[in-house]
């Protein structure tokens, strides 16, 4: 079992994943991702420089250049000041050193936590998209359900980890970044790393889950907030295309993720797109069918980038 961080916390994750997959189901439950149900699995310690090296890339002269002009655009955003500085001096700080432990607690804004500060386990192997995203996709959890305490939001993003990675086989926990109900930013497999959250955007999009059951409420202010600041980051940093297109999970796939509540409120932001529609009479969902590993072949960057 490869595992890092939260010691204590790991010995009784076995017991927690059997208590979690007895629970209901969860956004990403009924979706597919073929390339994660074959990929190519490193070793541990290659699992963890690629990671690394994906998060600590610098960024090239033209995302450079887009940088500059998102700057020159940020007052546009909806983000505060605030949130930037807090996200661009201390979470993205130990987002690049993602597997040293870090503290957290304090107060105002929110804060990216790393993979290490939730007790991620490895993944099994990661593959990158060129950047930036066109596509921010909202994500409800449904399962678990909204967590207050930032102790609650960690075990939330490792059950939602135990049930991707353990049960259905996928590489790491879907999604891209968790939210939780602490106004925490819980990384989850970063910017610009194919996700399992959204099939035929999970290479073109961060996917982004509110932790909880957004169907009748409105997720929590700071929350809301969290989720603003996160994706005027990733503009800002030149992750996400400063013109993308901002979509709730039921736009590309049969659900009601992100639940009516918060899609409702989504639909509010900008650079929220209605364009695009799923359309249940033509596009299917696709089965979960493990293919050889012989069979994977990638047709994206491979796994340690030069960009
Ligand atoms: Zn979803």
């Amino acid at each position: 079992m490869q595992q890092q961080g939260l010691p204590n916390g790991s010995k009784v994750r076995n017991n927690q994943h059997k208590k979690f997959l007895n629970q209901s189901h969860i956004c990403a439950n009924k979706q597919t991702n073929k390339k994660n149900a074959h990929e190519k699995v490193p070793n541990k310690s290659d699992a963890r420089a690629d990671l690394t090296a994906s998060l600590t890339t610098s960024l090239t002269g033209e995302q450079q250049n887009r940088s500059s002009i998102i700057r020159r655009r940020r007052n546009r955003d909806s983000m505060t000041a605030l949130g930037l500085v807090l996200l661009s001096m201390m979470g993205y700080t130990q987002h690049m050193q993602q597997l040293q432990p870090s503290s957290v607690g304090v107060e105002g804004g929110a804060r990216l936590l790393s993979r290490a500060d939730w007790g991620a386990r490895v993944p099994k192997s990661v593959e990158h998209f060129e950047g930036p995203a066109p596509y921010v996709i909202i994500h409800h959890s449904y399962m678990p359900a909204a967590c207050f305490s930032t102790a609650e939001c960690m075990k939330s993003m490792r059950d939602m980890q135990d049930f991707h990675q353990l049960e259905r086989g996928w590489n790491d926990i879907g999604y891209s970044f968790g939210i939780g109900g602490d106004g925490m930013i819980y990384t989850g497999r970063g910017f610009n790393v194919i996700g399992a959250h959204a099939p035929k955007y999970n290479d073109k999009s961060v996917g982004i889950v509110l932790i909880g059951d957004w169907r009748t409420e409105l997720p929590p202010k700071q929350m809301l907030d969290a989720a603003k600041n996160l994706i005027a980051f990733g503009v800002f940093k030149g992750y996400i295309d400063p013109a993308y297109k901002l979509l709730g999970h039921k736009q590309v796939r049969d659900t009601e993720c992100p639940g009516g509540r918060l899609f409702q409120e989504i639909s509010t932001w900008p650079h929220f797109n209605n364009s695009i529609r799923f359309n249940t009479t033509t596009e299917q969902p696709q089965k979960v069918e493990p293919q050889p590993q012989q069979q994977h072949q990638p047709k994206t960057l491979p796994a340690n980038p030069k960009v």
